[in-house]
């Protein structure tokens, strides 16, 4: 039997569901059950009823987000290295004192945050849902963190007074997005629809076609007539866009753009994972129960 296969059985065997982040390796994408972004799989975590164990293939805040919504299920996140770098930018004391200074305005925060920060918050928000979620708040002044290229984006498309926390958080990935390396692939493909992803600077969002997170950039690329793309997000999208659009091309914005901590979840440690139950992720319960009522709160919010 070969690892693919063990996975499989394993799964069967312990009522476990494997969710994969739409930038994990083509082989973890194609064994989940799920595929998605951190609305999409958040959401399918609390949906699968009957599973006793979740297998987050992603990074640590996904799963502790996945842990907060489902305290009854064991969540394993196949290896405990993986950490998303923005999410370490924003402190507690940081969200305290920014409170401190605009008393009156909301605090939202991006989900690529610790739990102990979610538990900070009034409202969590993707970069699927953003816009929205600043939309519905009562308020023209909102605190946002920790990416300070989606608080430009929110500010942009709301009109709101976004105060980013910290001033300078980012996605060390999305950085890498340049417009130069676009103006040189459109002049290869002429006919090519540019994405890119809220998270990459403004002059990457001033050369898009299309911005969104990745479900919506799924989406776009199935209903656009558009035959080919270019893709500003991380390089682990391209298989699915690929599978999904077999009659389509699909051209990473920058070929480096690799999140190095997406790319920690291998099948052998996925594996390992799943057999002898470890890296299960816990979130002491008063910070879980603070959480999961701003993230509540985000999902209460039409998008
Ligand atoms: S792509 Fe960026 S935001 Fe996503 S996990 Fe990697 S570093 Fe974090």
């Amino acid at each position: 039997m070969d690892l693919t296969q063990k996975i499989l059985e394993l799964k069967k065997e312990k009522k476990a569901v494997i969710l994969a982040h739409n930038y994990l390796r083509p082989e973890i994408q194609d064994i989940a059950d799920y595929i998605g972004d951190s609305i999409e799989l958040s959401r399918k975590a609390v949906e699968e009823k009957d599973a006793k164990m979740i297998v987050f293939s992603a990074v640590d805040f996904m799963a502790e987000s996945a842990a907060i919504l489902n305290p009854t299920k064991k969540v394993l996140l196949p290896c405990l290295g993986a950490r998303c770098p923005m999410a370490q930018m924003l402190t507690v004391d940081e969200i305290k004192r920014a409170k401190k200074q605009y008393p009156n305005a909301p605090v939202v925060l991006y989900v690529n945050t610790l739990a102990v920060c979610k538990a900070e918050c009034d409202v969590c928000c993707t970069s699927a849902n953003a816009v929205e979620v600043i939309k519905s708040l009562n308020a023209e002044t909102v605190l946002f963190g920790p990416d300070s290229n989606l608080a430009a984006y929110a500010q942009d498309k709301t009109g709101k007074k976004i105060i980013p926390i910290p001033e300078n958080g980012f996605c060390p990935t999305h950085l890498l997005f340049q417009p130069e390396d676009v103006q040189v692939l459109k002049m290869k493909h002429p006919n090519a629809t540019v994405m890119v992803h809220p998270e990459c600077s403004s002059d990457m969002r001033k050369v898009a076609d299309f911005i969104g997170s990745t479900s919506k950039m799924c989406r776009y690329a199935k209903e656009s007539p558009s035959k080919q793309f270019i893709v500003g997000t991380e390089e682990g999208i391209l298989h699915r866009l690929r599978k999904e659009n077999p009659d389509k091309e699909f051209y990473l914005a920058y070929e480096g753009a690799i999140c190095p901590n997406m790319k920690l979840t291998t099948l052998e440690r996925l594996y390992a994972s799943l057999k002898e139950e470890k890296n299960v992720v816990r979130v002491p319960q008063a910070v879980a129960n603070k959480a999961r009522a701003s993230l509540e709160r985000m999902f209460e919010v039409k998008s």
